[in-house]
């Protein structure tokens, strides 16, 4: 495995999102002296907190899954998970809503699971559900330890027996042409693909490697923190702080500056220079490369899509919904075709809606709730609509009309607070091609295809976070913070 040259006793992370702070934490653990320069007031980037008139929001991550890899993160300096973090596993994980009227919950149960698809579906299908699971965990053992939790240099490292057995068992088939092997109602064919859009791409046209993203939010489960998913940064920066890493917030920086072939130091914003013997850089990688590195030849990348998020407080509460719930719309393979390949924005939407303050009413004044909408929509490189010229409004609009025709009956009457994020928000926030979910997982962009997290010529400089790899989600990008850790201290794989 390469790793940075020279000394690395003190470590710059610019930064201080999950993957900025994982790889601070695993750095801390080791001995290395931390200093992160965080631009906003708080740590969480992409995962943050708006308060607006006595609600409060996640603007983020609102799936969490996997809290093994924060307790890891935690455990790099001895500090224990429950110390930190109050985590609910959500029961259902989703509640899913089909345009022929019907619903089918996601639970973690593999028994109860079973049974509620026999329900819906028939017991042929709870069958079928039974092989997908034995299918993806297999998957996921397969593909974590040789190719998601390891640092690859070339795609040479790839070529292990786990490739092989991969092979083997149609990994690399296209994800919707293995789901419908193992699921014959069109209900189960998009509940346990759909999360390829995640990845950045329709089902049809990921990789069977990406059903582990299934199995880990339907199979492995959700939680839900105390305190909403921001509490996750705030509790590795606690335990960071609490270990000796410097987190110095409203430090904005504007350069790496470099000397023979190193990053000598980091400017910020307010004219200070801070030595560094390795820099860490957790901001958007194109970004990071485009406004703070000197010039290098990069790599043209194709992006995801972006989203549209609502933060909605509303007297309305709707007994009908759980935590999570998703609403397909009529199209299935229209629907991605029409977001990812023509730039356009959905004509029949297909909807995240996460109702926070079901499991955790503190997050809004009594007898409120808060809403949470996504839509996936075009990234800016796809379609540069002009979202600050009224269609910002106008999407919102339409998108709580179709929320009451799917039987959220006064959504709009209900609303007292309305904060409307859009892909002009996602690229002022400093994400390429105004999308919060980095360079699609298309096998080109993933593995040791995807940016490296070394610098390809400043031996000292190294990449954290979405951008880099393994990817996109918090999971990934936890382990991506233990993956640039160890280019520093030889740690890890
Ligand atoms: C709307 C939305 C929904 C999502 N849903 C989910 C989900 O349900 N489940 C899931 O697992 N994932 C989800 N994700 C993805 C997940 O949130 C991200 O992949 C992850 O949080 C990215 O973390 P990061 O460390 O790569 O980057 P960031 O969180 O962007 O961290 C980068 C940090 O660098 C700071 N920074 C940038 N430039 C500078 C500078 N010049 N100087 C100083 N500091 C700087 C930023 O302020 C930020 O704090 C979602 C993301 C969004 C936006």
């Amino acid at each position: 495995m390469r790793t940075v040259t020279g000394r690395t006793d003190h470590v710059v992370v610019v930064g201080a999102g999950l993957g900025g702070l994982a790889c601070a934490l695993h750095l801390a653990g080791s001995g290395r002296q931390v200093t992160v320069l965080e631009r906003e007031p708080v740590p969480g980037g992409r995962a943050g907190r708006l308060a607006l008139d006595g609600y409060e929001f996640d603007t983020g991550p609102t799936v969490l899954t996997m809290p093994e890899l924060i307790a890891e993160a935690l455990d790099a300096v001895g500090e224990e998970l429950s110390d930190w973090l109050d985590l609910t596993p959500l029961d259902p994980a989703y509640r899913a809503y089909y345009p022929d009227g019907s619903t089918l919950d996601v639970i973690t149960d593999t028994v109860r699971m079973a049974g509620e698809i026999s329900r819906v579906c028939g017991p042929r299908e709870a069958d079928g559900y039974l092989r997908f699971v034995d299918y993806a965990r297999e998957l996921w053992r397969l593909e974590r330890t040789d190719f998601i939790d390891r640092n690859l240099d070339a795609p040479t490292d790839l070529i292990t027996g786990n490739l092989l057995r991969l092979l083997t068992n149609g990994a690399f088939r296209r994800l919707q042409t293995k789901i419908d092997q193992f699921f014959k109602d069109p209900r189960t064919r998009r509940i346990f693909s759909f999360q390829a859009m995640y990845a950045g791409l329709a089902p049809q046209d990921a990789l069977a490697i990406y059903a582990v993203i299934a199995y880990l939010d339907s199979v492995a489960g959700v939680s839900f923190p105390r305190g909403g998913i921001h509490a996750v940064p705030r509790a590795l920066a606690g335990a960071a702080e609490k270990h000796g890493v410097q987190i110095r917030y409203g430090t904005t920086v504007t350069r790496v500056e470099t000397s023979a072939g190193r990053a000598t130091a980091v400017l910020t914003a307010d004219g200070e220079r801070i030595p560094a013997d390795v820099v860490v850089l957790n901001p958007d990688l194109p970004v990071a490369y485009r406004d703070l590195l000197p010039p290098a030849r990069t790599r043209r990348l194709t992006y995801s899509p972006s989203c549209v998020v609502l933060h909605v407080g509303s007297r309305q509460a709707y007994s009908q919904i759980a935590h999570h719930n998703i609403h397909f719309g009529k199209p299935w393979r229209r629907t991605f075709a029409e977001v990812i390949r023509h730039g356009q924005l959905m004509s029949d939407p297909s909807l995240l809606v996460t109702n926070p303050t079901r499991t955790d009413p503190s997050a809004a004044p009594a007898d409120r709730q808060t809403y949470y909408v996504l839509a996936p929509v075009p990234n800016l490189d796809r379609a540069p609509l002009d979202w600050r010229g009224g269609l910002d409004r106008r999407y919102a609009d339409e998108l709580m009309r179709t929320l009451e025709e799917r039987g959220y009956v006064g959504f709009a009457d209900g609303v007292e607070v309305l904060h409307t994020v859009t892909p002009a928000d996602w690229a002022d926030a400093g994400m390429a091609a105004g999308t919060p979910f980095a360079a699609a997982h298309s096998l080109f962009q993933t593995g040791p295809f995807r940016p490296g997290n070394l610098h390809r010529t400043l031996s000292n400089v190294v990449f954290v976070g979405s951008g880099t790899q393994p990817g996109v989600g918090v999971p990934m990008v936890l382990i991506s913070g233990k993956l640039a850790a160890g280019r520093i201290t030889g740690g890890a794989r």
